[in-house]
């Protein structure tokens, strides 16, 4: 019998009670029982529903609090000394170090102020984890056993349970040194943690667990020799040790093929490897596996919520059969399916036929039963059938095929993507039509969206209110968001964004080929979590996004203001795509679209028009190699496709956050004023790239993610060293991001002492 196996299960719960009973818990609403409780449940009801569904190696410690990252970091006492200095009890300095805390002091509690650790994405993939971070004072010891105990309360259900671990290689090197220890490169550490894990390992057995899944998705990252040594060091060590559960080594997200000699040969029970995003990895990767290892076959895709083709996928599987044998075969999903909407079901006005294509977490549990049972010799025909009549109805479903738009992307050509005119001309046309000072002083976009702004965003959805009422609060809040910008004097000017709930489904909702679900949250880090909408078919735009708003705003005011637009990539990267059409044409047909919304701003007398691309980052292919630069080439591309319509006087910008943009893929995109997130960065280095690179830069000069107010000082001090290695000339003055987080009083602060900053430099220069 060929088994099936799940990786891991979204731990929020079907309807978000993780994220209500988690952000009680911080609020003192809800008590600390009361949150094991909902925790508890949500464990429970996972294994209950995968054990109904007949999975026959199920996860546990896949449940977390906050981060599965962050909870390897208490097991082991990797806690900064900043946080246990206060002597919390152990979930608080969980928290404190996954959110930062500030406590003022009262009777019985001391004051506490303490930021949170870095964060960073999960691979490529829009979780986002804590970083581990080590220092020379890092004690390593056991804080707990959380692991045993899911392991346990599992087992009181009469779950048999397959515990899920990062392993020791990956903790240690997605981790990073802290700052008091710049010299400790993590790496070192693997002996002292190495008996830990081997502590818990064997807790784990003698408590009754047969099997673990260690993870080490660095596996298909490009690994220096020394990190392959340590793998190879860690699993060898886990060999030598007697009463230890078996193990099943798990990469994910991409190919190992790079690092296969290192896994050869791993004293470990059963490898386990992506064949959703790497199938091409096949053939080389069975070589990989020892005569009595089992091979656990990713199949089933734990990042997408597309419907598993199930004829395809057995036929993959049977080809494992016929070199290993069923018993050495397990079908598998792909990664953990964290990253997938737990429950389809719940989807009650969502297309039906759109429903029939689509499978989320709970679902996809079927998907690996039904394989292991088909390619088992079991009798799953209805089940078959009807995959296979959905599979075929989707490949010619009109929702999804649109002839026109199939057309226009493949009689894309390079005049498309290039403008009119090199950037020095376009500047000469363009500077006199906007007479800006030197360092001109401008916002990313959004402003504070208050409560005000999603009250009646929320009535008008319901339909209490009408349209022409919201346009008019709408246009109230643009109103206001225009004359304060006047007031505190900026030079160029948004209109705030106050439509938006998001800078992605915003369009997305307006564009024909996406879907949206009401319930299909996925964690994205910690109690935040996002509904991505999801592209089903060939993406067109029938009509104007933007436009009245950023007329209206123009209409109001003498100075200029941006249009405001979410580039091609970034509406790619932050909605589940299309698993049927390559992503680089899903980019280009949301490059058209956009293209003609950039044109039409245009043609209504916006003249500044900036396209926002945060997520270009993400998108980079986890490997050197010919798939990244071919990104680095079309995800460039699609972005001009979008801009490059416009006359030389009509002004691109551009912005970035989240993550150290290769300078190069900046300088590709040809934008005439790219905005950078740049206050936590502070490299010199960074910023000496764009020295002879012509085109304009705004630096993020602070942090938009807290509220603390930086003084006038604390920005000339911040734009005196960047003038130091960067020309003043193609200066622009901005914050770091949007500012929809954040509220009024300290906007107003922030701003108001940016622009003094400014001002302060155009009499120096
Ligand atoms: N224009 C967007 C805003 O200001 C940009 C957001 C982002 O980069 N994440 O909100
Ligand atoms: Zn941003």
């Amino acid at each position: 019998m060929v088994q099936s196996a799940v990786l891991g299960f979204p731990r929020i719960g079907p309807n978000r009670e993780l994220k209500k009973a988690t952000e009680g818990y911080w609020n003192g609403k809800v008590t600390v029982d009361e949150l094991q409780k909902v925790a508890k449940d949500i464990r429970a009801s996972n294994w209950k529903l995968q054990k109904a569904a007949g999975v026959d190696i199920i996860p546990s410690n896949d449940f977390s609090f906050y981060d599965q990252v962050l909870d390897l970091s208490l097991l082991f006492n990797v806690i900064p000394d900043r946080y246990s200095k206060y002597q919390l009890p152990s979930l608080d300095t969980y928290f404190a170090m996954g959110r930062g805390l500030q406590r003022k002091a009262t009777e019985t509690e001391k004051t506490v102020d303490v930021t949170a650790l870095e964060m960073v994405k999960w691979f490529d993939s829009n979780y986002h984890y804590v970083r581990p971070t080590f220092s020379h004072s890092t004690t390593f010891k056991l804080n707990g056993q959380k692991p045993v105990d899911e392991f346990l309360e599992a087992k009181e259900l009469g779950i048999q349970t397959r515990p899920v671990l990062l392993g020791p290689v990956s903790f240690l090197y997605l981790g990073k040194s802290d700052k008091d220890s710049l010299d400790l490169n993590p790496l070192s550490l693997l002996d002292k943690l190495l008996p830990l894990y081997a502590e818990i390992l064997s807790t784990l057995s003698a408590a009754g667990a047969t099997d673990v899944q260690l993870d080490e998705p660095i596996l298909v990252l490009d690994l220096p020799q020394e990190v392959l040594a340590a793998i190879k060091k860690a699993y060898s060590f886990f060999g030598q040790q007697t009463k230890l559960p078996k193990i099943t080594l798990a990469s994910y997200f991409g190919t190992v093929l790079p690092n296969l000699d290192t896994i050869k040969g791993l004293p470990v029970d059963s490898l386990h490897f992506d064949f959703v995003r790497a199938p091409e990895q096949f053939e080389e990767v069975i070589s990989a596996v020892g005569p009595n290892q089992k091979l656990s076959v990713g199949i089933v895709d734990g990042r997408n919520i597309w419907k598993n083709n199930f004829a395809k996928s057995s036929q993959f599987v049977n080809k494992a059969i016929s070199i290993f044998g069923a018993d050495r075969v397990i079908v598998s999903t792909s990664s953990s399916l964290l990253h997938t909407p737990v429950d389809l079901a719940n989807e009650k006005s969502l297309d039906t036929e759109l429903k029939n294509y689509f499978s989320f977490a709970t679902q996809k549990l079927d998907e690996v039963v039904t394989i292991a049972k088909h390619v088992s010799g079991e009798d799953v025909s209805a089940a078959l059938k009807s995959n296979a009549d959905a599979i075929a109805a989707r490949q010619t479903s009109t929702i999804i095929n649109d002839a026109k738009v199939q057309d226009r992307v493949a009689s894309i050509d390079s005049k498309m993507s290039t403008r009119a005119a090199p950037f020095a001309e376009r500047l000469a046309e363009q500077e006199p039509i906007f007479n800006l000072p030197l360092f001109p002083t401008t916002t990313i976009g959004s402003f504070p969206q208050t409560k005000d702004i999603r009250i009646n965003r929320n009535k008008f959805n319901k339909g209490t209110i009408s349209a022409e009422e919201y346009e008019a609060f709408i246009n109230s809040e643009i109103e206001r968001v225009i004359r304060f910008q006047e007031e505190i004097d900026l030079d160029v000017l948004v209109h705030g964004e106050p439509e938006r709930n998001d800078m992605v489904q915003y369009f997305g909702e307006q564009l024909k080929g996406y879907a949206f679900t009401t319930n299909g949250w996925v964690q994205s880090y910690g109690s935040r979590y996002v509904r991505p909408p999801i592209i089903v078919g060939d993406l067109s735009r029938p009509k104007a996004m933007s436009v009245k708003e950023s007329v209206y705003a123009q209409s109001i005011t003498k100075k200029h203001v941006k249009g405001m637009l979410t580039g091609p990539i970034t509406c790619l990267r932050w909605s589940f795509p299309r698993d049927d059409v390559d992503q680089k044409t899903q980019a280009y047909q949301l490059a058209l679209a956009l293209r003609d919304e950039v044109n039409d701003l245009e043609a209504a007398g916006i003249k500044i028009i900036q396209v926002d691309e945060p997520a270009i980052r993400e998108g980079l292919p986890l490997r050197a190699g010919a798939e990244r630069s071919d990104y680095q080439v079309w995800a460039a591309e699609a972005f001009r496709i979008a801009t490059s319509g416009v006359t030389n006087k009509t002004q691109i910008h551009s912005h970035f956050c989240y993550s150290d943009l290769d300078p190069n893929h900046i300088k590709a995109l040809d934008a005439d004023v790219v905005s950078i997130e740049f206050s936590k960065k502070d490299d010199a280095g960074y910023i000496a790239e764009f020295r002879d690179y012509p085109n304009h830069i705004g630096l993020g000069l602070f942090d938009i993610h807290s509220p603390r107010v930086p003084s006038k000082e604390e920005f000339i001090t911040k734009i005196e060293t960047i003038l130091k290695t960067y020309p003043a000339q193609k200066f622009w003055v901005n914050p770091d991001c949007g500012l929809k987080t954040r509220g009024w009083e300290e906007t107003r602060q922030s701003l108001t002492n940016m622009v003094a900053a400014a001002k302060y430099f155009r009499e120096q220069y």
